[in-house]
Order: structure tokens, then sequence, then C-alpha cells
């Protein structure tokens, strides 16, 4: 068996187990298989394991790879889990079809456009930047909830959830518990949180989906 697909399979009993741990209905967490730096031959083979949610963090990268690889597969879902720049909205509106790292008006107001005008419904993320790094992208947490608001009420954007990247030397429990108690204040239902280092403990903290690269498809 080819190792990415072994490791699929892997992590997917890992995920359930996780689930089972944390009390919560199996299958309940999405696993988004994050594909950055690899080519489609290498994704290719975890496609046909059944591996259906992908997740890239640059526009330009995915447009090199995914369009040929959603025509062969329709029901392929896209997410895209990187900075975007306004310049790359209008792209990515029509290539990705979850975009988890809305985090300032300015890509609001762009996002809102595009997706009227090219009719795409989009599932939108706010991505939250909870040990306020100043090197790392997202929203301060403070400003979160209100941000989530203006989404919906100026932009008309149906934010779904919540995305967070912990500081990477910190224990992210505390990071993962901020990120969802800032979802029920915002009312949002969904938690992108979790990575290959920490997704089981992400799980325990009640993220719905995990964004899983390495543990899958090797050292980048
Ligand atoms: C690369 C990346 C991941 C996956 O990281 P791994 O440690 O390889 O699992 C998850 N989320 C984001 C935002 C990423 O950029």
């Amino acid at each position: 068996m080819n190792d990415a697909v072994q490791s699929l399979a892997q992590v997917r009993q890992n995920i359930d187990a996780a689930e089972r741990g944390a009390g919560r209905d199996p299958g309940g967490v999405t696993l988004v298989a994050v594909s950055k730096t690899f080519g489609a031959d290498d994704i290719r083979p975890v496609i046909e394991a059944g591996q259906r949610v992908f997740g890239e963090n640059r526009v330009q990268e995915a447009q090199a790879k995914w369009p040929g690889l959603k025509a062969d597969f329709p029901d392929l879902e896209l997410h895209l889990i990187g900075p975007l720049q306004s310049n790359k909205a209008k792209e990515a509106v029509a290539l990705f079809d979850v975009i988890e790292t809305v985090d300032r008006e300015k890509i609001a107001a762009e996002l809102a456009r595009e997706i009227a005008r090219q009719g795409r419904a989009l599932r939108l993320y706010v991505q939250v930047n909870t040990g306020s790094e100043p090197q790392k992208a997202g929203i301060e947490p403070t400003d979160a909830v209100a941000f989530v608001k203006r989404c919906r009420e100026v932009h008309g954007l149906a934010i779904e959830g919540l995305m967070c990247i912990p500081p990477f030397d910190e224990n992210p429990g505390p990071h993962f518990a901020l990120l969802e108690k800032l979802a029920r204040e915002a009312d949002v239902a969904k938690l992108s949180m979790g990575m290959s280092g920490d997704y089981e403990t992400a799980i325990a903290f009640g993220a719905t989906s995990v964004r899983v690269g390495s543990a899958i498809f090797g050292a980048r």
C-alpha cells in the first residue's frame, strides 16, 4: 500500500479513537487532508482511498493542481487554509469550496462581492489569532465576535465557523478552549483546529474539523 494511504488509515483510526475518548459521536469530525507542497500524483492515491476533503494554503499552488483533480472527482471539497490577499479573491472564490481564513474587513468585502458576482455558495470561517502573534494572520480574539457579526450583517457572509493555528511552541489546549468559547459567543457551529501534532487534543476540545498534513503525506 502507498505510504500516504496507509498513514491516512492510521489518522482516521486515531480520529475515531479520539472521538470515542471524548465521548463524541463517531464520524463527527471532518478530516481536512492538507496537501500543500505535494503534487497531483501524490494526492490522487489518497483521493482513490476515499478521502474527499483537502486543504491548501496558497491560491496559486492550488490552481496548478486542483482543477484537473476536481474534474475527475466532482465530489471533492477544497479548503483554503492560508492567508488570502484581496487581489486573489476572485481566483479563490472560483476554486475553493470553503475559505477558512477570513480575518479582516477588506477581505470580507472582497469575498462578498466575488461570491455575488460568481454566484457561488462558499462556506466561510473566520481565522482567530488566539496567541496574538504579530507575524500571524487572524483577527485578535477580543475583536472576533464583533467581526463575525459585521461579516454577517454588513457583508451578508454566511460565517459557519472559527479557525485557529496556536503558537507552535505553546500548549495548544488553552488556544483550543479560547476558540471554542469565542465560537459560542459568536454563535458559530464549526471549529477548525488541530494539526498533525495536536489533532487528538483538538478533538477533545470540540474540533469539528482537523487539518492534517505531514501525518498523512509525510514531511515537507
Ligand atoms: C500546513 C498547515 C496544516 C497542516 O500542518 P501539519 O503539521 O503538516 O499537519 C494545518 N493548518 C494550516 C493552516 C497549515 O498551513
